[in-house]
């Protein structure tokens, strides 16, 4: 294996606009580290020139490496990708927009040389941001953190370093529904945390549309909590002891005469069945949430560290 001490991995979807510019704060700010680096650039799926365009980088300079996906399967994957063909003792994922300034790769090494495995970054807003893109992250962390068993700080994007050892664990995870931001703090390890202000995107459109965000929050919050199941039992518990009351009402005004014939047996028959029918459902939902949980196949744990060196 080639021995490199920083890889790059960048996803790309119709990123052409972006690429020099991007190319070159990189290389000017890897060149100032005194280190060896790669940069990965991994096309998903473009439907413009990007791949092109990063072939010409990739002739020009053989630390350069271009990969071409099959067709756009998200930026998640892309991420795997590029991820899985890293040679580097640390590892740093950003975005190709240059929302991610290159110029911060200093800082998250910094904090890495600290004993940190795992350095986070979060996004400060800036004042271009749109309001529709604030109020969605912003409602996207705090429904994500009620319903989730994993703590996420808003503003956690995609931009982060990942030492070799918490890259080995990261490759892990078998699930295909990947909501990586999630996974990386699961995982554990010391994790630190650089803040920056994004600038607006330099080039080209905003390649999230609403659908695509949608999805993601589905994945973060499905990918790390049952309670959405949970809660279909919870209502069943409370329509089966409101249906009681209701039958006993129902009783009440039988015997003192105040219905038609047939309706006190009827009600009864609707909110019993209503509400054990929704409890049958959520008892289902705790085993199926169960069996989802295994057919995750997570990995049961990772080594963080060892008093002998790893076996070559
Ligand atoms: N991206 C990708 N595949 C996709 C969507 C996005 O590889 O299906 C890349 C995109 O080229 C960019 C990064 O992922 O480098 C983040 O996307 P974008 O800037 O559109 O997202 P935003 O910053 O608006 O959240
Ligand atoms: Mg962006």
């Amino acid at each position: 294996m080639k021995s490199i001490d920083i890889s790059l991995v960048i996803p790309l979807l119709n990123e052409e606009g972006n690429i020099n510019e991007l190319l070159n704060r990189l290389k000017s700010t890897m060149d100032g580290l005194g280190k060896s680096w790669e940069i990965i650039l991994v096309d998903d799926g473009s439907k413009d020139s990007t791949f092109e365009k990063i072939r010409q980088f990739a002739d020009k300079d053989s630390r350069i490496t271009g990969i071409s996906l099959s067709r756009n399967f998200g930026q998640q994957i892309a991420l795997i990708a590029g991820l899985n063909e890293a040679h580097g003792q640390s590892v740093i994922t950003l975005d190709a927009d240059l929302q991610h300034p290159p110029e911060l790769i200093p800082q998250l090494l910094d904090l890495q040389s600290q004993g940190y495995d795992i350095v986070n970054t979060k996004r400060i807003e800036h004042q271009g941001t749109g309001r529709f893109k604030k109020w969605s992250s912003s409602t996207f962390y705090s429904l994500l953190n009620r319903l989730s068993d994993v703590k996420l700080e808003p503003g956690s994007a995609d931009f982060r370093l990942l030492s070799r050892k918490a890259l080995e664990a990261f490759l892990a995870f078998p699930e295909k529904d990947r909501f990586n931001r999630g996974l990386v703090v699961w995982m554990g390890f010391r994790q630190g945390i650089v803040s920056y202000v994004a600038p607006p995107r330099t080039q080209g459109q905003t390649n999230y549309t609403l659908k695509k965000m949608m999805q993601l929050g589905l994945d973060g919050i499905t990918a790390f909590s049952s309670k959405p199941l949970r809660i279909s039992a919870y209502l069943g518990i409370l329509t089966t002891l409101l249906g009681l009351l209701y039958m006993v009402y129902a009783l009440i005004a039988f015997v003192t005469g105040h219905t038609s014939p047939g309706w006190t047996s009827l009600i009864a028959v609707v909110v019993l069945l209503g509400g054990v029918q929704l409890l049958c459902m959520g008892i289902i939902g705790e085993y199926i949430a169960r069996i989802y949980n295994e057919s995750k196949n997570r990995p049961l744990f990772f080594i963080k560290d060892h008093t002998r060196d790893p076996i070559e």
